[in-house]
């Protein structure tokens, strides 16, 4: 994605250097960290391969972000202006609404949120609540390092199905949804799941054809993140069986095919994930 020198987005809220006992490496020892998570709540859970991965040291004090890490941030907050100028085009164009933008909020460690509290285990996530997305950057690392998913349009992706959540949110989407099941391949929350990555895909479509911001290789980048974070994957990986019941988010094969419909249409009438016989 080209995305260096391009203007960031305003909707940042930057708690990197409040600290709050960041686990060094951004992802051991979180089995330290008590994660309290209450209301509804819309991550990448990572619950099954950082399950006993302990031993990391924790930090605390205040933190200075390092180049790399501004570096991450940066690129998040291009990629949130982008989703800005799309969804505020597709809501206006498509929906006759006004699109408000979500807060993007990035942290290293944990922090709060009016969901609960947040964590490098909790993995990036949109609190409905306060209707805000809560970023900790290293999040990227993780994906690039431990789950096989790397590449900058991966992290775009990332990015754009959190935003997804809140669009969902604005078109009442999400608030319906909660009312149903929460687990199960056929349950809301799955279907909530694949259609943000839908919307992530829309949004691709746009970046594309409106921004012109996409390179060779984005979209294979994206739909292998797509496929290393679906549930039977993370759960082979963590060496457990793949059990459909325990479903969140959707498999492998589902996340990317939902990505795809989303990018190759640029529709967001294409990302019926309730009212479809083929999740
Ligand atoms: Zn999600």
């Amino acid at each position: 994605m080209r995305w260096q020198g391009r203007r960031g987005s305003s909707n940042i809220e930057d708690r990197r250097r409040m600290g709050g006992g960041a686990a060094i490496g951004g992802v051991g020892g979180v089995g330290a960290l008590a994660i309290v998570l209450i209301g509804y709540f819309l991550g990448v859970d990572l619950t099954p391969i950082l399950n006993g991965g302990g031993g990391g040291m924790i930090q605390s004090g205040p933190y200075e972000p390092t180049q790399a890490d501004e570096e991450a941030a940066q690129f998040a907050s291009v990629t949130l202006a982008d989703t800005e100028e799309v969804w505020a085009d597709i809501f206006q164009n498509q929906l006759g609404q006004t699109y408000e933008p979500t807060t993007l909020v990035l942290f290293k460690g944990s922090t709060q949120s009016g969901c609960g509290g947040a964590s490098a285990q909790t993995g990036p996530f949109y609190c409905p609540v306060d209707k805000k997305v809560y970023l900790d950057t290293d999040f990227f690392i993780l994906m690039d390092r431990q789950l096989g998913a790397g590449g900058d349009f991966a992290d775009a992706y990332v990015v754009a199905h959190e935003v997804g959540h809140h669009v969902q949110d604005l078109l009442g989407i999400l608030s319906q949804a909660q009312r149903g099941s929460q687990q199960g391949a056929d349950s809301s929350a799955v279907r909530i799941e694949l259609q943000a990555d839908c919307f992530a895909g829309v949004w691709a479509y746009h970046a594309q054809t409106q921004l012109g911001t996409l390179e060779q290789g984005d979209i294979d980048e994206a739909l292998n993140a797509a496929e290393q974070i679906g549930d039977d994957t993370l759960q082979q990986e963590a060496g457990q069986a793949v059990r459909p019941d325990s479903f969140t988010h959707g498999s492998s094969e589902q996340r990317e095919r939902w990505f795809y419909t989303g990018y190759q249409s640029g529709d967001i009438g294409q990302c019926d994930t309730f009212g479809t016989r083929d999740l």
